[in-house]
C-alpha cells in the first residue's frame, strides 16, 4: 500500500526530509520525500500498519523547529518506490501561496494563555505566525493585517515589537493581539444587554454552562451553542429548542484523555482527534457513559472533538467537562455568524451569549470525519480543510467554477492541477442558505482571481445551484449527471490515470437520470471522457415523491407492493392504517405523486422500515443509520439471494426473502446485517460480470450510502478478496458534499 501526504507549514530548511528519511528507514518503507512549492510530499510504501505507524510519527516526532498547518493524507494502491529517498526539490508549479484554514492554537501560545506570569494570560485571542485564524479573517489578499478582520485593532507597542522582530514567534503574525490593544468577549444575557466582559465573561459563562444554561459562544468561523454534556435537561432542553429531534450534536471535550473516558479510540481515530485540523470524528460511545442520553439518542456513535482556539480551550479547562459544541442556527439554516445575526436568530434558543469583537469575515462550520475501512473518511470538509486544494491527476487549461448540488453544497474552482472546495454551505434551501451560496461563489472568485471559462452544475432543473448557473453562466455552462460526477469525484481524489476505467458504484438517496428518472442505485462504467449506465437497481415508487425521504414506511409499503401485489394491502407490521396502504398503493397503481426511483439510499431506508426499526425519521439517512447499527450487533456472514440480469439489479427476491425472516421471527439486527451482506454481494458479483466482460478491476465507490461503515468495510474486503482495486474516498466526502469535485474534473474534459 502506498501512503501519500502534503504537508503544508515550515517544513523547509527544518530538517523535516532528514527526520522523515530516517522515519521511513526505521519502519522499513520504501518511497520518497521532496520539498514542493507548497511544503512537503512524502510517498511512502509499505504495510498498513506500518504506514499509519508512521502517519502518527510524522506529526508526533517531528523535528522541533518545524511547524504543520495542514496535513493532507490519503492511502492509495502500491507504484512500486524503490528504496526510500530525498528527491530533488519540485519547482514548478504555481508559486502563489496558498491561502490557509484557520489553523488550531499551538502549545507555545497555549501555554502563554495558561501562565499566569505571561502577559497574555487567559486572552482568548492569542497568537502567532504559526497558529490562529486565516481564512475566516481575511477580507482580501495580500494576507496584511490591514486586509483582515483585525484592521481597526491597532498594535500596542509591545505587540508591534515583536511583529517587527525576525526572531519573534510572532513575527508578521497578522491578527497578533493582546489584552491592551486585541479584540475581548463580552456576555451579554438574550434580550442582549451587556452583562459583562473581559475575564469577568469567562469566568461567568463558564459558571452559566456548569448550572445548565445554554451559552451561545463566537468562535472562528460562526456560533457555537453550548451546554453541559452531562445534563440531560440542558441537552434535552437545547434539541427542543433548536428543533434538532434526534440527530446527534457534537461534543467538545477539555482533553484526549477525557474523551477516552466516554468513548472508544483506535489509533486513527485518535490521530483524527489531535490532528492539526481538528475535525469533529466520529466514534464509538463507551457502554455506561457520562454523556447524557440526548447527545446522540438511538446512536452507538458520538461526534467528539478538541478544543481549537484558546477561547474554547479557556472556557473548557475551567469547566473540566464535555460540553455540547453545536452550529448555532435552527436547523438546516446556515450557522450564524454576525452578532446582530446571532442575536436576533438564536435569543430564541441561547440564554447567554459570550461574543467578541472581532468581524468573522466567512463562515466556516466545523469538519466532520470517520475512520472506515482504516481510512479517514470525510463527512464534512470544512473548517481546517477548507479551503485548500485537492490535487488531481490532470491540468485544467481554463478555469473551472462547478456549483455543487443541492444538498450539503460546496462549490469548487478547478485551477491548473489542483480543485479548491469551499467550506460546507448546506443544503440550499432556505433563503440564509441561498444567500451563503451566492455570498461563496462571489467571494471564492474574488479571493483566488479568476473568471470562470467553464461552469459547471447539475442535471436537476429544479435544483438552485443549476438556476444560478443558468442565470449568471448561461454561455459557458454545462450540466453533469449526479452519479457520474460522484464517480468523477471518487476518480480524481485516487489519482486515476487519464485514460483509465472503473467501475462506478454510486449509491446515494437522489440524483437526476438522463433519462429524468430519479436515480441513486448506479453502475457506472466511467473515465474522465464519459460513462456508460451499465446496471441499477429495479425501478420502483416513491408513493408521495419527497414525502418518502420523511417517511421510510412509504417506501416499505412501495418495496412489498412490487413484491406482493395486491397482498401488500394486508401488511400490517408497517405502521400505515387500512386506509393508508389502500390509498398508498392506488396513488401508485394511477400514477399520482409516485415518482419512479433507482435509489439505493432509500432502499436501505425502505428496508429498516420493513425491518420495524424505523419508520419515520427526524433527520436525513436516520433510518438507513439505525439499519446500520443493527446490523453491527451481528456477525452472521449469509446473504439473502442476488439476482442480477440484464443490467438489472433486483431488490425484490431480496423483500421477500426479508419478508419470511421476519415471519419465522428472525431477530432484527441478523435480517439488517444479511441485507448488508447481500448488498455488498451484488457489488461483487456485478463488478466480476463487469470484469469479464471489460477486463476493469477498479472499483469506484462513492455517494452518501458509502458513509455506511458496515457496508463499505465488508465491501472493502471482499472486492480485495476477489482481486479488485477498491477506491474510496479519503479527501472529500462520498456524500454530496465532495460532488463539486467531480463537477469541476467533468468541466476540466470539455
Ligand atoms: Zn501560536
Ligand atoms: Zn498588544
Ligand atoms: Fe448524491
Amino acid at each position: 500500500m502506498r501512503l501519500k501526504v502534503n504537508i503544508t507549514g515550515l517544513v523547509q530548511g527544518v530538517g523535516f526530509r532528514p527526520f522523515v528519511y530516517r522515519l521511513a528507514g526505521e519502519l522499513g518503507l520504501r518511497g520518497y520525500v521532496l520539498n514542493d512549492t507548497a511544503g512537503v510530499l512524502i510517498e511512502a510504501e509499505g504495510e498498513k500498519e506500518k504506514l499509519d505507524e508512521f502517519l502518527v510519527r510524522v506529526e508526533k516526532d517531528k523535528p522541533a523547529l518545524s511547524r504543520i498547518y495542514s496535513l493532507r493524507h490519503t492511502f492509495l494502491e502500491e507504484s512500486g518506490c524503490g528504496e526510500f529517498e530525498i528527491r530533488e526539490s519540485r519547482e514548478e508549479g504555481d508559486k502563489s501561496a496558498l491561502i490557509l484554514p484557520d489553523l488550531t492554537v499551538c502549545d507555545e501560545c497555549l501555554n502563554d494563555v495558561t501562565n499566569p506570569k505571561d502577559r497574555r494570560f487567559l486572552y482568548p485571542f492569542t497568537n502567532c505566525t504559526n497558529c490562529g485564524p486565516r481564512f475566516t479573517i481575511i477580507n482580501k489578499l495580500p494576507y496584511d493585517r490591514k486586509n483582515t478582520a483585525m484592521k481597526d485593532f491597532r498594535m500596542c507597542p509591545k505587540c508591534e515589537k515583536e511583529y517587527s522582530l525576525p526572531d519573534d514567534r510572532r513575527f508578521h503574525a497578522q491578527p497578533d493581539a493582546c489584552h491592551e490593544c486585541g479584540p475581548w468577549i463580552s456576555l451579554y444575557d438574550c434580550e442582549g444587554a451587556l452583562l459583562c466582559e473581559k475575564e469577568d465573561a469567562l469566568e461567568k459563562a463558564v459558571n452559566l454552562v456548569r448550572k445548565g444554561y445554554i451559552v451561545a459562544v463566537k468562535g472562528l468561523g460562526g456560533y457555537h451553542l453550548i451546554c453541559d454534556a452531562t445534563n440531560e435537561d440542558a441537552v434535552s432542553r437545547l434539541r427542543q429548542k433548536k428543533h434538532r429531534e434526534e440527530k446527534p450534536l457534537a461534543v467538545m471535550f477539555p482533553d484526549l484523555d477525557s474523551i477516552k473516558k466516554e468513548t472508544h479510540l483506535n489509533m486513527l481515530e485518535e490521530r483524527a482527534v489531535q490532528s492539526i485540523e481538528r475535525p469533529v470524528v466520529i466514534v464509538k460511545k463507551r457502554e455506561g457513559t457520562a454523556l447524557a442520553h440526548s447527545v446522540s439518542p438511538g446512536n452507538r456513535t458520538a461526534g467528539v472533538f478538541l478544543p481549537y482556539t484558546p477561547l474554547h480551550h479557556l472556557i473548557l479547562k475551567k469547566l473540566k467537562k464535555p460540553v455540547v459544541a453545536t452550529s448555532a442556527n435552527t436547523t438546516d439554516e446556515p450557522i450564524a455568524k454576525d452578532n446582530a445575526d446571532a442575536f436576533s436568530r438564536l435569543s430564541a434558543i441561547a440564554d447567554y451569549f459570550l461574543s467578541h469583537n472581532r468581524e468573522i469575515v466567512r463562515r466556516c462550520d466545523d469538519s466532520v470525519v470517520r475512520i472506515v475501512a482504516e481510512r479517514q473518511a470525510p463527512v464534512r470538509r470544512s473548517r481546517g480543510f477548507a479551503p485548500l486544494p485537492v490535487n488531481v491527476p490532470f491540468k485544467f487549461s481554463k478555469p473551472v467554477l462547478a456549483l455543487g448540488p443541492y444538498m450539503n453544497n460546496t462549490i469548487a474552482l478547478g485551477i491548473d492541477d489542483r480543485v479548491f472546495l469551499s467550506q460546507h454551505i448546506g443544503d440550499l434551501d432556505t433563503p440564509l442558505a441561498v444567500e451563503f451560496y451566492d455570498e461563496t461563489i462571489k467571494d471564492f472568485l474574488r479571493l483566488f482571481d479568476v473568471q470562470p471559462e467553464i461552469v459547471v452544475s447539475d442535471l436537476h432543473p429544479g435544483y438552485y445551484s443549476t438556476k444560478y448557473g443558468e442565470a449568471h453562466y448561461a454561455d459557458r455552462l454545462v450540466k453533469a449527471q449526479h452519479h457520474y460526477s460522484h464517480i468523477l469525484s471518487c476518480m480524481a481524489e485516487n489519482e486515476i490515470a487519464e485514460d483509465a476505467e472503473v467501475i462506478g458504484f454510486a449509491f446515494d438517496g437522489t440524483g437526476y437520470g438522463t433519462d429524468k428518472t430519479i436515480w441513486g442505485g448506479e453502475v457506472l462504467i466511467s473515465s474522465y471522457r464519459g460513462f456508460k449506465r451499465a446496471y441499477h437497481l429495479q425501478p420502483y415508487k416513491l408513493p408521495g415523491g419527497d414525502k418518502a425521504v420523511k417517511e421510510p414506511c412509504r417506501t416499505a409499503l412501495s418495496l412489498l407492493y412490487e413484491t406482493f401485489g395486491e397482498r401488500a394491502k394486508d401488511f400490517d407490521f408497517i405502521p400505515l392504517s387500512e386506509e393508508e396502504r389502500s390509498f398508498l398503493i392506488s396513488m401508485m397503481e394511477k400514477d399520482i405523486n409516485s415518482p419512479l426511483t433507482t435509489s439505493m439510499g432509500r432502499l436501505f431506508d425502505g428496508v429498516a422500515s420493513i425491518a420495524g426499526l424505523k419508520h419515520r425519521v427526524s433527520y436525513h439517512a436516520q433510518a438507513a443509520i439505525e439499519l446500520e447499527q443493527a446490523a453491527e450487533r451481528s456477525d452472521i456472514t449469509d446473504s439473502y439471494p442476488v439476482v442480477v440480469k440484464n443490467n438489472m439489479i433486483y431488490q425484490f427476491p431480496v423483500i421477500d426473502n426479508i419478508v419470511d425472516d421476519l415471519k419465522a421471527g428472525t431477530p432484527i439486527e441478523v435480517i439488517a446485517k444479511k441485507f448488508h451482506n447481500t448488498v455488498v454481494e451484488i457489488i461483487v458479483n456485478v463488478s466480476e460480470s463487469v470484469r469479464d466482460e471489460t477486463g476493469i478491476t477498479a472499483v469506484a465507490l462513492s455517494g452518501g450510502v458509502f458513509q455506511n461503515a458496515v457496508l463499505l468495510e465488508n465491501t472493502f474486503r471482499r472486492l480485495k478478496e476477489t482481486g479488485f482495486t477498491p477506491l474510496v474516498h479519503q479527501l472529500v466526502p462520498p456524500n454530496d458534499g465532495g460532488l463539486a469535485l467531480g463537477q469541476a474534473a467533468y468541466g476540466r474534459s470539455i
